[in-house]
């Protein structure tokens, strides 16, 4: 193209809109995992099975028994800024689903070839679309699929050879990708995951419904020795809760790599909760190491705001100062007998 060229405004062509969008969204499987799981939690499923090959590169099929899509809205699922979860701006100031964008299935769709299969709540057939990288004109075809959505992508990042190059070894790329189920898996007990690599199950979570399953879900996921080596803890104050397993100084790592924190139900990593949590522990673990945790902080939504930036994990809230007392007084409490000769610790 000559400079003259260059110089005149064009349209990006759809597809080429929607792979600099999947840029931003798409950086591995692990990220897509995020987003098919995003959706069928949001899509109300109570069970969720997940298949990967060569870590998610080769294939990632997530299949849920949720709402489902109607077969007119399946080619839209897979356009950009096209969603069913808001509609207006109050909408947007309520949200209270995983995603809201509208822009994950485009996104990915760009980078693989996809296909989406659904059979919506009360419909008597199920459909089909499948993309293949190219611009966006699936043909929709019946199938057959209990009611919920199997989403198929395939041969991740094919026709983006630079980003393919970005991947690790499958032993890297695979690890991502079992930690964003094992998040997701911690922040819904009620919902069932069954996650296979390479035709192996790794594991098998069902519905955990009582304390002791959710116990027995924990240890799966975090090891039996963490469970063990942890203080179960339920704590509310002034509209705050905090409750969760606190690991034991007797667990400590040398990696802050088991260390769980949600805000209702969203998994966030915050410099404000990393503070409290190293002040509660300060006195109670050697330097470098650090503690293990899997905590749930509930408090009124209109407080915080969790929509800060889509794959970033972190939060506002209105009252940073006050949340922070709380989390730092109610762990310092909890480890208060592994600190000798100060029992009366965290009065409050
Ligand atoms: P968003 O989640 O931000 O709305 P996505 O691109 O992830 O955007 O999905 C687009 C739309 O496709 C969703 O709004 C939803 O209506 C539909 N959808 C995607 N996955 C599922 C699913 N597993 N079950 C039901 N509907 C789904
Ligand atoms: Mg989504």
């Amino acid at each position: 193209k000559t400079n003259a060229d260059m110089s005149r405004i064009q349209l990006l062509s759809p597809r080429l809109a929607n792979q600099i969008a999947a840029g931003e969204v798409v950086e591995r499987p692990a990220s897509v995992i995020k987003e098919l799981l995003e959706n069928s939690l949001d899509a109300g499923a109570k069970r969720i099975d997940i298949d990967v090959e060569q870590a998610g590169v080769k294939l990632l099929r997530v299949r849920d028994d949720g709402s489902g899509i109607e077969q007119d809205d399946l080619p839209l699922a897979l356009s950009r800024h096209a969603t069913s979860k808001i509609r207006d701006l109050d909408d947007l100031e309520r949200v209270a689903t995983l995603g809201f964008r509208g822009e994950a299935l485009a996104s990915v769709s760009s980078v693989s070839r996809l296909t989406l299969t659904s059979c919506p709540e009360g419909g008597d057939q199920a459909w089909q679309v499948e993309t293949e990288g190219r611009d966006m004109a699936p043909n929709i075809r019946p199938a057959a699929h209990p009611q919920g959505t199997t989403v198929e992508v395939r041969d991740l990042f094919f026709n983006t050879p630079a980003r393919r190059k970005f991947l690790r070894t499958e032993k890297t790329e695979f690890a991502h990708l079992e930690e964003v189920v094992k998040r997701l898996a911690l922040s819904r007990f009620d919902v069932g995951f069954n996650l296979r690599h390479n035709g192996r199950p790794v594991f098998s979570l069902p519905p955990a419904r009582t304390e002791q399953e959710a116990r027995r879900r924990v240890a799966t996921v975090c090891g039996p020795a963490f469970v063990e080596q942890s203080r179960f803890i339920d704590h509310e104050r002034s509209g705050l809760r905090l409750w969760g397993w606190v690991g034991l100084p007797t667990f400590s790592r040398s990696q802050a790599d088991l260390q769980y924190f949600f805000v209702n139900g969203r998994m966030i990593r915050d410099k404000l909760v990393v503070h409290a949590v190293r002040q509660a522990y300060r006195d109670v673990l050697f330097n470098g190491r650090h503690p293990t945790f899997v905590l749930f902080m509930e408090l009124d939504p209109a407080v915080v705001d969790v929509n800060v930036h889509p794959t970033k994990h972190e939060v506002r809230f209105r009252d940073g100062r006050m949340v922070h007392d709380f989390l730092f007084s109610t762990l310092y409490r909890a480890l208060a007998d592994q600190r000798p000769g100060d029992q009366a610790a965290g009065e409050d």
